[in-house]
């Protein structure tokens, strides 16, 4: 767009009416507007930030108010994302200024926030209040807080109960006002381990003899130890390092910056020479690139069959015409082992989209991309915004994979949109999988997609063997309701005994699956969605995992007023608690949602099993994923049936493409896998076939079973 001068731009808000609003320029921003820019504006009450989505001269109908501030100088989305974003919209039925908003990292650069202060009738009000309502009293502490100095609501909710009430009534009585502020992000309000820091060399000279003790010690340890350290080592050293560590950023004795983020740490490695299915899918990707055409490739390779390889040769010959790449992975597998491989092979022409990054890194990488440093993207579904200009290919690794579908607003399939941007950008699209979901496989059928296959694991090494365990029989020979057939403990004993390792899985968290009545059979369900709760040991809870209500666990039964409830099939924790018993020397790790908050825990845990620091691995569908551990030889899958249960067309789909993902993750290296899969339907077809590792046979059944016309569309 060139440059002008303009009175008037249309903005797009995050707010749930679907319409652009009209704002007047002030004399200083009217020749610097840009459209795909960011600029603050007043509504209502309120200020926010939009994307501007045209300049013009047209007075508006209604007198129009002004605009605030203009964000950036130069557009953070351009006529292409803007595109993307409309399309977003109109398909999936989203306001504008919501998709906008969150196509940007940026979007929390500046925090907006509101804060409640007393007035000066609250003031006397608090100590009115404190000699008479005593200090319990939730409005009294609210007042109490309040005195010190201005908090948010969030820092209220938390320390005080019904703080919400008491801040309603609080305001119709005008003992406290809330105001509006932002703040740009404090980097130094990150923990130390996030933090690095040295001496500024220029600090003046004359602050120094005015420290505190903590500060002159930090200091002088700087000044004998040069050069930068991590805040959170340094602690470890130096009393109270952190707090005089901020102190002296604020006076401008040290600098404090970010870590970098370890994602870059993974293992360098040569680059492998295809083999044959290799080499001819990479052919194919290859003269598509070469004809600057959209086109889109669905790359089916068994487990460990080197699909990796072909998008990152496919990712080079885009680099060797000057054209940029996305590679998007599921949210989960997007480890250092992963992130390693792109760096090793395209150095710092790499950008790193990822969700445990803090803002300030995720907006930095999104500078290095927007202003071309970054070639090479990789990222999770909303990497598939990454400002990236000329665009030659976008890979989706796991294509299958439920992450991509973003539950929250604005909605969308990270999968579709990386098809509709590609398209528009005249770029190719890779989709990779294991097990393709039916409607990419469907679509290569028809022809909408080529069809690429690696049919069998490099180096020729065999595919895992699966045995399936019928847990019927074992109960009718064992007499016993056992979390373990004999046949997985034994085998579990040989993996301990031959330092090999084990993952166990289990897709269901919590300590024991669900509550039912032994008077009338009745479960606990969640009353949102009628699904069964899932009780959970360790908050003594009743958790629903897909919404997330909670309750208490009854004492009657709801139905009966029986007092006979109890716990029914198990979760990890059991499962865990479980191994621990029967293997008391085993070192176990366990990896669920109730474990790892963060991603770099998750990550920590997954670096420790396969640098062998754990013997076995338990846990959920997290550890079913795109792992490559070579000791690895044997897979225990608890129950395959949790799954097939819930009330959702794709239960088969999931359960298959689920036993699939985990068998493959044994045997990758140079020793060969087992696979125990215990089940209660060893006769349902999606276990079966998953035994079996046919995806064929899966995926036709499968497609004729969904042919019922109730069942269609795939969507
Ligand atoms: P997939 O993603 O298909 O499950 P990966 O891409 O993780 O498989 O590859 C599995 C393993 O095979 C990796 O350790 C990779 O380094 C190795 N590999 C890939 N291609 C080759 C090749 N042509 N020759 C030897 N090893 C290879
Ligand atoms: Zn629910
Ligand atoms: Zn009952």
């Amino acid at each position: 767009m060139p440059d002008g001068y303009y009175l008037y731009c249309d903005v797009s808000l995050p707010v749930p009416l679907d319409q652009p609003f009209t704002y007047a320029l002030p004399d200083t921003l009217r020749h610097r507007v840009r459209e795909g820019s960011r600029v603050i504006v007043p509504f209502g009450a309120r200020r926010l930030t939009g994307v501007i989505l045209q300049c013009h001269d047209d007075p508006p109908s209604v007198p129009a108010r002004e605009a605030m501030r203009l964000i950036d100088s130069e557009p953070v989305l351009n006529a292409e994302l803007l595109a993307l974003g409309r399309w977003i919209a109109g398909y999936y039925c989203a306001p504008l200024g919501e998709v906008l908003r969150g196509m940007l990292p940026l979007a929390a650069e500046i925090r907006q926030g509101k804060v409640w202060s007393l007035t000066e009738s609250g003031r006397d009000a608090a100590r009115q209040l404190i000699l008479e309502a005593g200090p319990d009293d939730p409005a009294t502490q609210v007042l109490r807080l309040l005195e010190k100095r201005p908090l948010s609501a969030s820092y209220l909710a938390k320390a005080v109960p019904l703080a919400d009430k008491v801040i309603r009534s609080l305001e119709r009585r005008r003992w406290i006002v809330a105001e509006h502020i932002r703040t740009e992000r404090d980097p130094l309000r990150a923990p130390s381990e996030r933090l690095r820091i040295g001496l500024v060399q220029s600090a003046l000279a004359e602050i120094l003899p005015r420290l505190n003790k903590a500060e002159r010690e930090l200091h002088a340890f700087l000044e004998l130890h040069p050069g930068t350290h991590n805040l959170k080592d340094l602690e470890d050293t130096v009393k109270n390092a952190s707090t005089a560590a901020r102190s002296l950023a604020r006076k401008g004795v040290v600098k404090a910056d970010l870590e970098a983020v370890p994602i870059a740490a993974g293992a360098a490695r040569a680059p492998h020479t295809l083999n044959q299915p290799q080499q001819a899918a990479f052919e194919e990707i290859h003269a598509a690139i070469q004809r600057n055409q959209f086109h889109i490739f669905l790359l089916h390779g068994v487990t460990g069959s080197g699909k990796t390889e072909v998008y990152l040769n496919a990712i080079e010959s885009v680099l060797a015409e000057g054209r940029s790449a996305l590679l998007l992975v599921p949210e989960i597998a997007l480890t250092p082992a992963m992130a390693g491989q792109f760096f090793s092979r395209f150095g710092d022409r790499v950008a790193i989209l990822h969700s445990a990054f803090t803002d300030a890194e995720r907006s930095g990488q999104w500078r290095r991309i927007r202003s071309g440093a970054a070639s090479v993207v990789v990222g999770t579904r909303s990497g598939v915004f990454a400002p990236v200009s000329n665009l030659g290919l976008i890979v989706v690794d796991e294509e299958h994979d439920g992450s991509y579908k973003q539950e929250e607003t604005p909605r969308y399939h990270g999968r579709d949109v990386a098809i509709v941007r590609a398209q528009a950008a005249n770029a190719c699209v890779v989709l990779g999988s294991a097990t393709p979901s039916l409607e990419s496989r469907y679509n290569a059928e028809r022809g909408k997609y080529t069809l690429l296959e690696l049919p069998g694991r490099i180096e020729a090494r065999p595919m895992p063997a699966v045995t399936l365990i019928d847990m019927r029989q074992e109960f009718l020979e064992t007499r016993k309701q056992s979390v373990f057939s004999r046949r997985l403990l034994e085998q579990v004993e040989q993996r301990l005994e031959g330092r090999e390792q084990t993952i166990i899985l289990l897709n269901r968290r919590g300590f024991s699956s669900f509550v039912a009545c032994r008077s009338c059979g009745e479960r606990v369900e969640c009353v949102n969605c009628s699904v069964t709760l899932t009780f959970h040991k360790r908050d003594y809870r009743l958790l629903c995992h897909y919404c997330g209500y909670a309750q208490k666990v009854p004492e009657l039964c709801a139905k009966c007023a029986s007092e006979h409830i109890y716990f029914l099939g198990l979760g990890s924790e059991r499962v865990e608690e479980e191994l621990h018993h029967a293997f008391a020397a085993a070192r176990i790790a366990r990896l669920d949602r109730d474990t790892v908050s963060g991603k770099r825990q998750y990550e920590q845990i997954l670096r420790d099993f396969r640098e062998g620091s754990f013997d076995i691995l338990v846990g959920t569908q997290m550890i079913a994923k795109g792992h490559d551990i070579p000791n690895v030889t044997l897979v225990g899958v608890i129950s395959a049936d949790t799954g097939l249960g819930m009330p959702d067309f794709r239960a088969a789909e999931r359960t298959f493409q689920l036993l699939t993902q985990v068998a493959g993750r044994a045997g990758r290296g140079s020793l060969p896998g087992t696979v125990l899969v215990q089940t209660i339907n060893p006769d349902h077809y999606a276990v079966r076939m998953a035994a079996a590792q046919d995806y064929q046979a899966f995926y036709e059944k499968e497609l004729a079973f969904r042919r019922a016309p109730a069942r269609w569309p795939w969507r």
